[in-house]
């Protein structure tokens, strides 16, 4: 895994609009610039993929750091801290219970950090083009 220091994960975070919408949009832009194709959106598959490419059976997920518990990024929020905890972590259960039910599918599940996309878009795409490759 890529590790960045405090400043480039500072400038990389101020960087953050807190919408995961656009972040998939940037994705979607850049594999496209990449000439990939064939893909859905938001195919009716467990955990709701992102991006899935059917023939390759391999399923994108952009996971916000905060809503997933990111290890690099996430931080306990101060205030509601019960109501916080219980929710992040079914979103976490929940994930890894999509995971399961995808693999058990014959799909194989990859999933980026936001800060991944935001901050490495390169590295995210020759993972997934790995993936594809296979
Ligand atoms: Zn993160």
């Amino acid at each position: 895994m890529d590790r960045m220091t405090k400043q480039q994960r500072s400038h990389c975070m101020s960087q953050v609009k807190g919408k995961n919408t656009q972040l998939e949009i940037n994705f979607r832009q850049y594999i496209w610039s990449k000439g990939l194709r064939g893909y859905r959106l938001h195919a009716s598959l467990p955990g709701k993929p992102d991006i899935y490419f059917g023939p390759q059976k391999v399923a994108v997920f952009i996971d916000g750091c905060f809503w997933h518990q990111c290890p690099e990024c996430y931080k306990a929020p101060k205030t509601n801290k019960k109501f916080w905890n219980s929710k992040i972590r079914s979103n976490v259960e929940r994930d890894l219970d999509n995971d399961i039910k995808l693999k058990d599918l014959g799909i194989e599940p990859l999933r980026f950090w936001e800060h991944e996309i935001k901050c490495n878009i390169g590295s995210c795409f020759k993972r997934l083009k790995k993936l594809l490759d296979q």
